[in-house]
């Protein structure tokens, strides 16, 4: 959400590694050692990259035929794991041009007895294959996907921040990086997974978060990219982001493009209310305007196998949520995280009045709300015994090598 944002703006002010660039060889790092260096302040941690620059990304292009459904891309870390670094690209690259580029977020955790595991890292591959299909983009295979993204999480082990602090928030790309000026998918892929520690969303309890609409905005249409993670989703939504922000609000909340009349996600997370009737709402994914969070998949189980919770898969307006009992945003970066309030402003700014809901006191979260943060974030920590154990299918274990 807020925070993942932030990460994608503050990429520029990374500190590089200056040996480090696209055409180097890659050289073999340095084995990791398994404990996260003491001097690390992991409590300060927020969303973002904290000052804190990883060693090691795996970075791997490659000419594509984009007749050959199968992926050119290597699972082999000695030939893709190299020191972070910059990226050397040609200013005629399609990603530069025409954005033709996907991302995908995810996180390994430490758990108690020191094994690092990564929540689902499946569901991103499949997205992101999804997402290569619409793009034109050749696919990362499954295998070489988790591959990948365990070989990253390895080398830079020793930035897994200690059980209980945070996480260890992987970042694949994968962009058309050929010198291609014509308006078309470039011949040349680039596949790049690099790592960043990040904290606690929330350090102390969780608090719910303020939402504001900002009537004629909207993120995606029908028809549009809305449901693909896909890099140029995000910067058009920025001015209207610190707008909001400006107005002390947390988040914008997204209203769909026809009708601006129903709510379908906030920032870089997904939406859920529990209506009246005690049904558990998020809305559908059938138009292709939302993204199809894993976070909210796996809450969506959850809430009917754990919480004996009737869910519903369906458009949700600003006028039923008057009279919803709770609200929630969820996604990779912050969880399960309570909305207090929505507000909705006009396109200049001033607030109307009549559309503002607020949900509870406006500060607490809702009861399902923190039980459904409890259960996922005890399963992916391992700190729910139970849980872990019936849900192992999510867990992928990084085993040390
Ligand atoms: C990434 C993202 C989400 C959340 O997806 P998760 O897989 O749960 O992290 C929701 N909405 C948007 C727009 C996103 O980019």
């Amino acid at each position: 959400m807020i925070r993942a944002l932030m990460a994608i703006t503050s990429i520029a002010s990374i500190s590089h590694h200056p040996a480090a660039i696209f055409a180097a060889s890659s050289s073999s790092p340095s084995p990791p050692s398994h404990a996260p260096p003491n001097s690390v302040d992991w409590e300060s941690f927020g969303f973002g990259l904290n000052g804190v620059q990883t060693e090691h990304m795996w970075l791997d292009t490659k000419k594509v035929d984009l007749d050959d459904p199968t992926s050119p891309f290597s699972a082999s870390a000695d030939d893709c794991l190299r020191p972070f670094g910059p990226i050397e690209l040609y200013p005629t690259s399609t990603v530069l041009n025409y954005g033709q580029s996907l991302f995908e977020g995810l996180k390994a955790f430490r758990r108690e007895d020191g094994t690092i595991v990564m929540f689902r890292p499946d569901m991103n591959a499949r997205r992101m294959a999804s997402g290569a299909r619409r793009f034109l983009l050749p696919a990362v295979d499954l295998e070489t996907f988790v591959a990948a993204a365990e070989e990253v999480v390895r080398a830079n082990a020793h930035w897994v921040p200690p059980h209980g602090k945070g996480a260890l928030y992987l970042r694949p790309l994968l962009m058309g990086t050929g010198a291609d000026l014509g308006v078309k998918a470039s011949h040349t892929a680039t596949f790049c997974v690099y790592a960043c520690p990040v904290g606690n969303y929330f350090k102390s309890g969780l608090t719910a978060i303020r939402l504001q609409a900002v009537r004629g905005f909207s993120r995606a249409a029908v028809g549009g990219a809305g449901s693909v993670k896909a890099g140029g989703n995000y910067a058009p939504a920025f001015q209207v982001q610190a707008a909001v922000r400006q107005r002390n609000f947390d988040e914008v909340l997204c209203l769909d493009a026809a009708t601006g009349t129903m709510v379908e996600e906030a920032g870089a997370s997904n939406f859920f209310a529990v209506v009246e009737d005690g049904t558990l709402v998020t809305p559908s994914l059938g138009p292709g305007t939302i993204l199809p969070g894993v976070t909210r998949a796996s809450i969506i189980e959850l809430a009917r196998e754990e919480c004996g919770c009737e869910v519903a898969e369906r458009h949700l307006t600003l006028d039923e949520l008057k009279s919803a009992k709770e609200a929630f945003c969820c996604g990779t970066g912050a969880s399960v995280t309570p909305v207090g309030s929505i507000s909705v402003a006009h396109d200049d700014g001033t607030e109307d009045e009549d559309a503002a809901t607020v949900f509870g006191d406006g500060v607490s979260p809702g009861a399902l709300t923190q039980r459904l943060h409890r259960i996922l974030s005890g399963i992916q920590t391992g700190e729910d015994a139970e849980l872990s154990q019936k849900y192992q299918h999510w867990i992928h274990i990084v085993e040390p090598k």
